[in-house]
């Protein structure tokens, strides 16, 4: 392979195809290599329940991808990726009503009711592309953006219990931690209120579905790899530099352990002590779902079916409650929960009358435990006859994550927490933090700015600092 090659690509998570399209698109010859036999990373989607069921492995609602400058700049859609786009950008499900946050700010005003006014100042405030350009390319911030980028970043640095004070209504400080909660962060943590300014602004884009199931991102990235003359191998996890050619530039969507691994005598000081210290979050267990009808929420509005994504928490003590228990590493007795019926925006995923969900819930690092239990409860209290709709049932615990990929260590599903000091140096403080410092070497995955989600940026950052040596 020596000189077969310009650059290797390890894991071909989102973000491993996105360096590889983005190389491959600038003439240079290069190779995928991924451990597991199939590609895609976190945006798996797998018939486990029989052909023509498509179940998203891992991720399934897309607002950081569908915003993303590196898919727009590769021109997914034109490599067969179709973003579904609902109007209500998500529900949250709580005992005392439902309240959709929607792509048009003046329905989300409506629900909102007294706290319109402030979510508007609050979260949709920014303008949506320009934020995600900001956000996706810190700590790089154009000059011209300082101003408002720092608006923002005061703001994502309090802690959530904080920022929730602005709002006069249980409802719109519930809604918005649930947001904010995606991160898996205490309430209390500072910065815990970044994923609910990011997520939020974004829901006036879009929280979309891919079309067919979230493999349809990957497989779009893998085609303008393949088109541009890139190659993928399957079934080839690197355990050994042994395995990789000498000669190229090495790309890494994979944990920063394997990094650490592989050339502890080789990182400059300042990179093996970041790495070192780098910090995972905690576990999620997920559970999927077959049913012969749609969820039969108590809601009898039609909010639940122009959604792909829904929060399940009756108030702001519930999520309060399950990450405070996730960071004490106790199993919470009664957790929120995030789910969707991707079947009710894209009847594609399984044949007539077959209806499908999903439901996970934050549980400690490392944690074996199947919570199926309480996530179903959860549900049931609000959609009362749920259970009975059940006829499949397949759970994925933190455990079975890290298994199933490497790069979820402990079942932490972004591959590091999102503390404050790691939305800043992720997983050091510089304008590229993938570049580890080993002449050639990188580190791509979401492990390093901008972090987790399906929306390539690290991969795009990794493969313009090759491209920018020359
Ligand atoms: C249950 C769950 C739900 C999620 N929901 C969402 C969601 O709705 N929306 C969203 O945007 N994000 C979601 N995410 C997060 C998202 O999937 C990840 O942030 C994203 O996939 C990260 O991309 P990546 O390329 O950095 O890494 P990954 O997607 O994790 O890909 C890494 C790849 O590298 C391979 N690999 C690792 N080590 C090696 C090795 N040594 N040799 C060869 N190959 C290797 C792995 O097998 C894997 O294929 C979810 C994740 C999980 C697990």
């Amino acid at each position: 392979m020596r000189d077969e090659f310009d650059a290797v690509i390890v894991g071909s998570g989102p973000n491993g195809l996105t360096a590889a399209a983005v190389l491959a698109c600038a003439g240079r010859r290069v190779l995928v290599l991924e451990a597991a036999d199939t590609i895609g990373g976190g945006a798996r989607t797998d018939e486990w329940f029989g052909p023509g069921i498509r179940t998203d492995v891992c991720s399934a609602v897309h607002p950081t991808g569908y915003a993303s400058p590196a898919f727009t700049d590769l021109r997914l859609t034109d490599h067969g990726l179709n973003w579904l786009v609902p109007d209500v950008s998500l529900a949250h499900v709580a005992a005392s009503g439902t309240t959709g946050i929607h792509r048009e700010p003046e329905c989300t005003a409506t629900e909102l009711g007294a706290d319109a006014k402030r979510w508007r100042t609050l979260v949709e405030a920014n303008d949506p592309r320009a934020l995600v350009e900001q956000i996706l390319a810190m700590p790089t911030v154009p000059r011209r953006r300082l101003m408002r980028t720092a608006g923002f970043a005061a703001a994502a640095a309090l802690p959530t219990e904080l920022l929730v004070r602005a709002f006069t209504t249980a409802r719109a400080a519930t809604v918005f931690a649930g947001i904010a909660a995606h991160a898996e962060r205490p309430l209390t943590a500072p910065g815990s209120s970044a994923a609910g300014l990011l997520l939020g602004t974004l829901a006036t884009t879009g929280w979309p579905v891919a079309q067919g199931g979230s493999h349809a991102i990957v497989d779009a990235l893998a085609s303008v790899v393949r088109a541009a003359g890139g190659r993928i191998e399957t079934g080839c996890g690197v355990t050994d530099l042994g395995q990789l050619p000498t000669g190229c530039d090495l790309l890494f969507d994979t944990s920063p352990d394997l990094v650490a691994r592989l050339f502890a005598d080789r990182l400059g000081r300042r990179y093996t002590r970041a790495l070192r210290r780098f910090a995972y979050g905690g576990g999620t267990c997920k559970v999927d779902f077959v049913l012969t009808d749609p969820i039969p929420w108590a809601d009898r509005s039609d909010l639940m079916a122009r959604t792909a994504t829904f929060h399940l928490a009756d108030d702001i003590a519930q999520i309060r409650r399950t990450e405070a228990d996730v960071a004490a590493g106790v199993l919470p007795e009664r957790p929120w929960v995030l789910g969707g019926e991707p079947t009710r925006i894209d009847p594609s995923r399984a044949p007539s009358g077959t209806h499908l969900a999903w439901a996970y819930c934050h549980v400690p690092a490392d944690c074996g435990v199947d919570v199926s239990d309480r996530i179903v409860s959860e549900i049931e209290r609000v959609a009362p006859g749920f259970r009975d709709t059940i006829t499949g049932v397949r759970v994925t615990t933190a455990t079975d994550l890290q298994r199933h990929n490497a790069n979820y260590v402990g079942g932490d599903i972004n591959c590091g927490a999102a503390s404050l000091s790691q939305l800043v140096a992720r997983p050091v403080l510089s304008p590229t933090p993938q570049i580890t410092g080993v002449p050639g070497v990188y580190l791509c995955s979401s492990a390093t700015a901008p972090g987790g989600g399906v929306h390539g940026m690290s991969g795009y950052r990794a493969a313009r600092a090759v491209l920018a040596r020359g």
